[in-house]
């Protein structure tokens, strides 16, 4: 009887730590998604605001002198789209 009874208090002891490990890897998730939620709204937030700034501008090939130039159009001086 002595057997069973270790039994039970070891398997509560094993459902506990089942337990305790569950709780810890969900929070472990919810930081994880956490932290890639705010470095998603980071870089939302930083190409929201550097929009219209030269670092990110989109670049496009020129037609003439097949540079990749703003797609505000080319500004190198050989070129002929320019002025
Ligand atoms: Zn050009």
């Amino acid at each position: 009887m002595l057997s069973l009874h270790k039994l039970i208090v070891l398997s509560i002891l094993l459902w506990l730590i089942w337990i305790v490990f569950r709780v810890f890897e969900r929070r472990k998730a919810q930081a994880t998604v956490r932290a890639q939620q705010n470095q998603h709204s980071d870089q939302a937030h930083k190409n929201a605001g550097s929009s219209g700034s030269d670092s990110d501008m989109d670049m496009v090939e020129c037609t003439q002198c097949k540079a990749f130039v703003p797609e505000s159009g080319c500004d190198r001086e050989n070129c002929p789209v320019r002025g």
